[in-house]
């Protein structure tokens, strides 16, 4: 096909946190990967998301030497959600490829991308065939969000696909249009929607360094999943009520009947203390569910920019064509 060889601007979108050691094998690797491809220009914006070791300095010590990076500081660490939405806004390719620094996202990948996205296809996403590089825990608990959140949140996620993937420009400007402050990327990706194609890939494990996101990180990242695009969670606590209250009817009438029929007894306080708690705990639930959602009401109403640069690193000035373009 003579479309192979047609040049194209490829962004790679890089959010990094405290990533010192892991940069240069990142690096190193890209020109191992493109060294051989001169029809794809290649472009890698680095966000450096409030690193507090010597991230920073690295990427800029390795932009030194290389024109293609760019470099956006934020003020502090704002999150990867937030980094990568930094990142996409920064980014000029014809296509974009947010990307993991840890290697956990193979680079080689983004070719067999680029060819789906030349049959036309505007989202290639990268398949994950085999989780073994995550430890037991993460697999399950990522299997039942996800059977969770597809469950009752519209659009589907496809499942086993990371934020690793390739973008078309015109998919990046319509994600540029949703204005929500709360983001959580792999549903907005999924929301977007577009001609999608899927490429497989292997998951490696992390090549240096140690990750981001512990525990609670990850259920609080399932929570913003849910509430961001599914009401259900809301809805659930007119029926649940629907219910108990049929049920504590039909064990009122069941009492009344007993008096009727026996006389009046006193015994009852276990009966008692059971529907207590258990309708105290029920409501304490469904308070908490609405919290979950007032409380992202509210942080969505101050209308707060979703991150904020402290500096865009640009290669040398002189370096730079097409500025604007
Ligand atoms: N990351 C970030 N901000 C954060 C946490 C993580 O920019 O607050 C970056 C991190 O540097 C890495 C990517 O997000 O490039 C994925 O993080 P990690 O590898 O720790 O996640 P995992 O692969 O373990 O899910
Ligand atoms: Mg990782």
């Amino acid at each position: 096909m003579s479309s192979e060889s047609k040049p194209v601007t490829l962004s790679l979108v890089a959010p990094v946190y405290n990533e010192e050691d892991s940069i240069g094998l990142f690096l190193d690797r890209l020109d191992a990967v493109f060294a051989a491809h001169p029809e794809i220009r290649l472009e890698v914006v680095f966000v450096n998301d409030g690193s507090t070791d010597a991230t920073l300095a690295r990427l800029l010590e390795a932009q030194a030497a290389d024109e293609r990076l760019r470099v956006v500081d934020l003020s502090r660490n704002f999150g990867k959600e937030a980094a990568l939405t930094a990142g996409l806004h920064a980014a000029r390719g014809d296509v974009v490829v947010p990307i993991d620094v840890d290697l956990q996202d193979p680079p080689e990948l983004i070719l067999q991308m680029l060819a789906k996205w030349r049959e036309g296809y505007e989202v290639v996403l990268g398949h994950r065939i085999d989780r073994r590089s995550d430890v037991w825990a993460k697999r399950t608990s990522a299997n039942w969000f996800y059977r969770l959140h597809n469950r009752i949140a519209t659009p589907k996620l496809p499942e086993n696909v990371g934020d690793f993937r390739l973008m078309d420009r015109q998919v990046v400007e319509a994600l540029k249009t949703l204005p929500e402050s709360c983001r959580f990327m792999k549903g907005v990706f999924a929301w977007v929607g577009f001609r999608t194609a899927t490429v497989d890939y292997v998951r490696p494990e992390r090549a240096a360094g140690t990750t981001k996101f512990n525990s609670w990180k990850l259920w609080n990242f399932a929570l913003e999943g849910v509430t961001s695009f599914s009401t259900d969670p809301l809805r659930i606590w007119t029926y649940l009520g629907f219910i108990v209250s049929c049920l504590s009817f039909i064990v009122g009438l069941i009492i009344a009947l007993r008096v009727v029929l026996f006389g009046a007894d006193a015994p009852g306080y276990a009966s008692i203390m059971v529907s207590v708690t258990f309708l105290g705990g029920l409501q304490l639930i469904g308070i908490g569910v609405i919290g979950e959602y007032l409380g992202r009401t509210y942080l969505e109403s101050k209308r707060r920019p979703i991150y904020i640069v402290r500096r865009v690193y640009e290669a040398d000035a002189a370096l730079q064509r097409g500025e604007g373009a």
